[in-house]
């Protein structure tokens, strides 16, 4: 048998203790400490551990067992048939893989499969005998729950008393116990306004308020029921688990509509793709799909494992979060000089593309995650955003590890950078240091600026790199000869690229002034200051309150702009693009007449955009004719969101309200050429 090193010794035994924790808050006090998805790789990892080094199998290891024991509040009940967790696959991949398994163990049977939503509850197990109710209980750990009988009476979609006649003598239900969105919210908003800490999500509100004391409070909070397995007894099973769906109807049950009879893994596949989008319309929960076959025989033949049934799965939901290793940090330097530390990661699968890197925002930011190298982090991804930092696991710390040190150096050209006390950013004073300058030629270059095709991030580099270009005003003295000795450029190109820069100076006025790049002004700030200014000679001798005299022109930006053309360097740039031919004055180019891009359109903004601020992003959307608002509902056609966006962005989802990216409202109201 292979013999685990020490360092994998310990971090199983991290991940064994931190997955304990992790389970005893969410499966016992209703609290959790992590998201289901981390739980769900961490989980991962150490039954990777456990089966490559069997050795390392604990009887405690949460891969050994169900849910957790159950708190002592309510009577203990051990269950009459033990109530299992479900094998989880997160792609389609191990969904085939599952499929496999089971057929090895029964080839001759045919692949029919009953699709349920995984509603996003907690487990019930009822017992009927002569038709009557008589107990209710919690899961627990699968075989001993708690008997909660009186707040399950208060239920009202479960039956006190079965339908029908011969019945019989024992009826043993097992459902999903739940609260809709609507009463999840209702519930945390008055928990809010009475000083109470609110519930993580609905599934921890339904167990939660299951395991209430006081009947009463259970049956204000209205939970909701639907049932998904019927035990009776020996020779009286339904042949399928369709047939017992329909037979828990008629017994007077709730059962989930959506579920669906599928003959081949393809029309599985196209159940779970269809229900991934549709459970957002639901007005509840669902964190998956469950998967089961059919026919009770053959469930019967499979069996169990010591956690799960063989003939059931449960395909989860692409996450958003995941855990994953912090190999380095790599500072970069932008446009502005700002220092943006990134992290660079083991690379992760999450929502769709494989991650190794993640933006850590800023030095504060560094040193409230106490970041330490090897640390394990949690990343997030939310819609189209550049994934971030969420949060460290510092449980899951490798021994000896060194915390980071942000440099006091820029990495670019070694200067000393400096911190503004008011400012989150640490900067790279330098104006002569070469990420900044190559930053400034890229923002010039842009699609909302100058627009210059083929001037890319490689190209950009070399030129700075041979000293070909020291500012923006030398991209209109480079020769063909010149570009075409550069790597990976032949003279065709050169000559296109030629063309582009010198076809950038027909862009208006407030393309360049926002291709400058003057700290705050934006691609929305700099159209308005340029109707205002028609000239860049009086933008020069603009004073602040003139400036500020702008709608939507404040002091901070007035400041800025004052200061960038008090500059003798920025003068002579001024200078010279003047000599090159650019546009440095004329009136802003008038909304078209007729239909504006958003006309009609309502959107709502969360979040930290990456380059625009709120009011800029606003005002973009109104002046391409749409209307923005404040908070998301059914009339919300689209939610742009940036980073650390909240609860809006959740609505939305609820809602299944399209989300927008800063890029792509760019590329929607940008005026198409
Ligand atoms: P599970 O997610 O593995 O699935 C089993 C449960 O699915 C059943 O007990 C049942 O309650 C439910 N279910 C819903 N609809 C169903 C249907 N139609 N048919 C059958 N079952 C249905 O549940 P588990 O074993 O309780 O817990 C494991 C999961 O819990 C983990 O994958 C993790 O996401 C989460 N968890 C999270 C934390 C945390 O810290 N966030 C801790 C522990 C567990």
């Amino acid at each position: 048998m292979n013999q685990p090193t020490p360092d994998i010794q310990q971090r199983a035994a991290q991940l064994r203790s931190q997955l304990q924790a992790a389970s005893y808050a969410y499966y016992v006090l209703d609290d959790p400490i992590m998201e289901d998805a981390v739980y769900d790789r961490l989980y991962r990892d150490l039954q990777d551990l456990e089966e490559r080094y069997p050795q390392l199998v604990t009887p405690d290891s949460p891969t050994q067992r169900v849910g957790d024991t159950p708190a002592t509040r309510f009577t203990s009940i051990r269950h009459n048939i033990p109530l299992y967790s479900l094998e989880n696959a997160f792609n389609l991949l191990e969904l085939a893989a599952w499929q496999e398994r089971w057929q090895r163990l029964a080839p001759e049977a045919n692949p029919i499969y009953t699709c349920e939503l995984k509603i996003d509850g907690s487990a019930l197990a009822l017992t009927y005998e002569n038709g009557l109710l008589v107990r209710g209980a919690t899961r627990g750990d699968g075989t001993t729950g708690e008997d909660i009988t009186q707040n399950v009476k208060t239920l009202r979609s479960i039956p006190l008393r079965l339908r029908g006649e011969n019945l019989p003598s024992v009826v043993e239900v097992r459902g999903e116990a739940f609260l809709s969105l609507e009463m999840f919210d209702r519930i945390n908003r008055e928990r809010e306004q009475n000083g109470e800490a609110s519930f993580a999500n609905p599934r921890n509100a339904a167990a939660g308020t299951l395991r209430q004391l006081d009947p009463r409070i259970v049956a204000c909070r209205q939970l909701d029921f639907f049932a998904y397995t019927l035990h009776l007894p020996d020779g009286e099973e339904c042949p399928t688990q369709w047939d017992a769906l329909e037979y828990l109807k008629n017994l007077g049950f709730v059962v989930n509509p959506h579920r669906q009879r599928c003959a081949s893994l393809e029309e599985v596949k196209a159940y779970c793709d269809r229900w991934e989008i549709e459970r957002k319309n639901l007005p509840y929960m669902t964190d998956g799909v469950v998967i089961k076959l059919d026919s009770v025989p053959l469930q019967n033949q499979l069996g169990f494992t010591q956690k799960f049934p063989r003939w059931a799965v449960a395909l989860k939901y692409p996450a958003e979060e995941a855990p994953t290793q912090l190999v380095g940090v790599t500072v970069q330097v932008g446009r502005t000089g700002a220092l943006t530390p990134v992290a660079e990661l083991q690379p992760v699968h999450l929502a769709g593309t494989t991650v190794s890197r993640a933006t850590l925002h800023n030095r504060d930011r560094l040193v409230e995650l106490d970041l330490h190298l090897g640390d394990t982090v949690v990343i997030r991804k939310a819609g189209e955003i550049i994934p971030e930092v969420l949060r460290v696991l510092p449980e899951l710390r490798p021994p000896g590890a060194t915390a980071y040190e942000f440099p006091t150096q820029c990495p670019e050209c070694g200067q000393p950078v400096v911190k503004p006390e008011n400012e989150a950013v640490t900067r790279c004073v330098n104006s002569s240091c070469r990420a900044i300058l190559r930053g400034s030629i890229a923002h010039w270059a842009s699609r909302a600026a100058l627009d210059i095709d083929g001037l890319g991030e490689k190209l950009v580099q070399q030129l700075v790199e041979r000293d070909l270009v020291r500012s923006v005003a030398d991209l209109y003295d480079l020769t063909v000869e010149q570009l075409a000795s550069l790597e990976r450029m032949g003279a065709k190109s050169a000559e296109k690229l030629v063309s582009a820069i010198a076809a950038s100076t027909q862009k208006p006025w407030s393309r360049v002034l926002y291709g400058l790049g003057i700290r705050l002004v934006g691609s929305v700030n700099a159209a308005t200051i340029a109707d205002r200014f028609t000239r860049v000679e009086d933008l020069a001798k603009a004073t602040a309150a003139e400036l500020t005299a702008i709608y939507g022109i404040g002091v901070e930006i007035a400041r800025e702009i004052v200061a960038w053309f008090q500059n003798p360097a920025n003068q002579t740039l001024i200078k010279r693009l003047r000599s090159a031919g650019l546009q440095l004055q004329g009136a802003a180019p008038p909304p078209a007449a007729t239909t504006l891009p958003l006309q009609g359109k309502t959107f709502v903004i969360t979040g930290t955009l990456p380059t625009l601020k709120r009011d800029e992003a606003k005002a973009l959307i109104q002046q391409a004719g749409g209307k923005v608002t404040d908070s998301v509902s059914s009339k919300t056609d689209y939610l742009v969101a940036g980073e650390a966006a909240g609860s809006k962005l959740e609505k939305a989802k609820k809602l299944g309200v399209p989300q927008l990216s800063e890029a792509e409202l760019l590329e929607w109201v940008s005026p198409k050429t």
